[in-house]
């Protein structure tokens, strides 16, 4: 192979291998294995049921794995608390946005900014410069700068989602994870989010759960098809959607 043809090989920043839960004897993620890249966006798309959540719920500590292993640059998660997992830098987002509502966006992004340990205390601290710098960088992300003091809840439900997307960027993970980010959302909305995670990926890796097929060609990478815990087909957008067992399973429902 010629020089030019060889593509310099990536470090794996997340690898997950054998990873099985089990509730009550039911193997909601079972035997699952793949490995995420820096710079990459990884879809995760698979039929109702199929463990995409749990996969996340497993990655952040929420749900503690019955087997096999999650390293994370090196550490390895399955052992740590939530809290320690978000320290070693990866943010979450769940299907709802899970916002301060009566708060404004600024509060928001201000409360999440990783000094604030309380609601009251996160307020109480001084607003300085850097503070602010860094609110306006990522209000100007998320496409708020214009509402910083409108109360949240009054936001559109697209500009609810990519607020809490806000409070996890103004935490600066190395891994970001959404959970069906464009639910719900109007198309330019969708166009909207596609272009903010293409621009936010640099130096990071984002791993999205989502049905929308339009939005999954508009970001991923690579694309990995769960079915029943397990992985079913992965690769490029175009490989996924002209393999044989994926076209039977979304046929199949
Ligand atoms: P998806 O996100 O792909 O739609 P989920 O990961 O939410 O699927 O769920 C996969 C399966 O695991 C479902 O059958 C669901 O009912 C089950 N499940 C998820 N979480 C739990 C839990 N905490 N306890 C028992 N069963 C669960
Ligand atoms: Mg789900």
């Amino acid at each position: 192979m010629s020089v030019m043809n060889q593509t310099p090989k990536k470090e794996f920043v997340l690898a997950v291998e054998g990873l099985t839960v089990s509730f009550d004897g039911f193997k909601a993620v079972n035997d699952l294995s793949f490995y995420v890249e820096e710079d990459e966006i990884r879809v995760i798309i698979g039929p109702n049921g199929a463990g995409k959540t749990t996969v996340l719920d497993l990655i952040c500590g929420k749900t503690k794995a019955t087997g096999g292993s999650i390293t994370f640059r090196g550490k390895e998660l399955t052992k740590m608390s939530e809290h320690e997992i978000v320290h070693a830098g990866i943010g979450r987002k769940f299907q709802n946005p899970s916002i301060y509502e009566d708060l404004t966006v600024f509060e928001n992004l201000e409360i999440s900014f990783p000094r604030g340990h309380s609601v009251l205390g996160a307020l109480a601290f001084k607003r300085d410069a850097e503070v602010i710098a860094a609110i306006q960088e990522v209000a100007d992300e998320i496409f708020l700068s214009e509402h910083l003091n409108k109360t949240a809840g009054l936001l559109s439900h697209g500009q609810k989602q990519w607020l809490e997307i806000g409070m996890l960027l103004i935490q600066k993970p190395d891994l970001l994870m959404l959970d069906e980010p464009v639910a719900g959302m109007s198309v330019a909305e969708r166009k909207q989010t596609a272009e903010l995670l293409n621009r936010i990926t640099k130096g990071r890796s984002v791993i999205v759960i989502e049905h929308d097929m339009q939005f999954v060609e508009d970001i991923a990478h690579r694309v990995t098809v769960m079915h029943q815990g397990k992985t079913l087909s992965e690769g490029s957008m175009e490989r996924v959607q002209n393999d044989p067992k994926v076209i039977e399973v979304y046929l199949g429902h």
